[in-house]
């Protein structure tokens, strides 16, 4: 068949769905009501209200272990910020991942979570007092340095006997990310110290000269959303260099050096994705070729997925509430929208929303989903949806585990969602949905 021909045939919503972002345990025993862990969203949508998240513990958990599978001489830290609450930091703990933090208020949930503080890593381009205060008081397992006004409180507040690991933030100086908001790579961000300026190798010899800091090796950490192997392997070669000037410059070999996430995911069907068999492969390359050639040992490995983890298992719910046409436009407004995800306002990202709970029998159209909230720009995704889509509908938005609910606002006093976990056939609530007294408690005023 050709393209041609294609085109020409208008495309019948009953072709089975691509579900090739979806859960891997997606299945869909009847047309047009799938299900996740083995429980229909339908029954969920019915049970615990829209909009909903779910969340697919099996998922989670066997993408953990493909990392750890992948990397298994590396240290695996989930990226915290991703998505977090207290079954998913139990999760993690079971899996043998470690956790990366930045702020207290992670940090202080994933210990009290009983979380092993010594497996949590804690970032931050503007740590507070308080940041550093609750990292001392937990007992965090290492500090990444990012600037050098953090060395000196650090060490005043550690105490002439304290110690504590630090690693330090280094900008290699590369490109890399979907979008400018989330490239951290390169030296016109906010974060870390430049290799290229001399600004990292200045900070590190301010913090050799504290007896309290014990620097155990280089973060870089390049953007979000990366597709392509290629920036690593870079990374992994200019870190080295640095490596090799600090041996030559101050005798110290670092034995750690942790490159950061942002392994990049697909958000719809034929989008690529990073691959981390085959991240490992290459940086586990360059990596032994370069600490050769700088006669150098091979560092332990750190890497710090997020998205990767959390991002594919997370299936987003809503009821559709009205359909209007305008021109040649078709608004399709569900009951969420940029409060739950405002990545699409952020930076563009494109999601593919289908309809769930009832066969989709009519031709597909070319529809704007949008959010219910007072702006323009609350708008969750261009989409094809059956033609006779109707309120009371439900559309489900997969790809929605990371960076949804973590940035979530309360945007006209709408409420954050709930999250709702199925594995084996049951469903069961993690986090439940935000209400009015959630945030009216918080209103102290007259
Ligand atoms: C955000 C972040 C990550 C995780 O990024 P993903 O794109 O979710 O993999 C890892 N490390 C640091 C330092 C980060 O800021």
């Amino acid at each position: 068949m050709t393209a041609v021909h294609e085109a020409a045939v208008p495309v019948a919503a009953t072709t089975p769905a691509d579900l090739s972002v979806w859960p891997a345990s997606t299945t869909e025993p009847r047309p047009g009501d799938p299900a996740v862990g083995g429980v229909p969203l339908a029954e969920i949508a019915d049970r615990f209200g829209t909009p909903v998240y779910v969340l697919d513990e099996g998922e989670v958990r066997e993408r953990c272990r493909a990392y750890l599978r992948a990397f298994p001489e590396a240290e695996v830290l989930y990226a915290a910020k991703a998505f977090l609450c207290r079954s998913m930091i139990r999760w993690m703990d079971e899996e043998g991942l470690g956790l990366d933090v930045c702020s207290a208020g992670e940090l202080e949930l994933a210990v009290t979570a009983g979380f092993p503080p010594e497996r949590i890593v804690l970032h931050g381009n503007a740590k507070s007092p308080h940041d550093l205060e609750t990292a001392l008081r937990l007992g965090v397992g290492r500090i990444v340095i990012d600037g050098p006004t953090e060395i000196a409180p650090l060490a005043a507040a550690l105490g002439p006997d304290g110690r504590q690991r630090v690693l330090v933030r280094v900008v290699p100086g590369i490109g890399a990310g979907a979008h400018d908001k989330i490239r951290t790579g390169t030296e016109d961000q906010k974060f870390g110290l430049s290799l290229s300026d001399g600004h990292a190798q200045h900070v590190i010899a301010r913090i050799l000269d504290q007896p309290q800091l014990q620097l155990t090796g280089l973060h870089c950490h390049l953007g979000s959303q990366i597709t392509s192997v290629k920036p690593y392997v870079t990374a992994v070669r200019r870190m080295v260099g640095l490596m090799a000037r600090l041996r030559d410059q101050h005798g110290i070999t670092l034995p750690e050096l942790d490159l950061g996430g942002g392994h990049g995911i697909a958000y719809r069907p034929g989008e690529p994705a990073l691959d981390p068999a085959v991240l490992a492969r290459r940086v586990r390359a360059e990596l032994g070729a370069a600490c050769a050639a700088a006669e150098l040992p091979v560092p332990r490995l750190i890497i710090e997925p997020g998205r990767a983890i959390a991002g594919p298992a997370g299936v987003a719910v809503y009821h559709v509430l009205s359909v209007k046409r305008t021109g040649a436009r078709t608004f399709v407004a569900v009951d969420g929208g940029m409060s739950d995800n405002p990545r699409p306002a952020l930076y563009g990202v494109r999601y593919a929303p289908r309809l769930v709970g009832r066969p989709a029998t009519e031709p597909l159209t070319p529809v704007t989903v949008v959010g219910r909230h007072c702006e323009a720009g609350d708008v969750l995704a261009e989409a094809e949806l059956p033609s006779d889509v109707r309120p009371g509908d439900l559309l489900a938005v997969p790809v929605a585990g990371a960076y949804h609910l973590s940035m979530a606002s309360a945007y006209n006093l709408v409420g954050r969602p709930p999250v709702v976990a199925v594995h084996a056939g049951r469903a069961r609530l993690l986090v439940r949905r935000e209400c009015l007294a959630d945030l009216s408690s918080r209103d102290v005023g007259v």
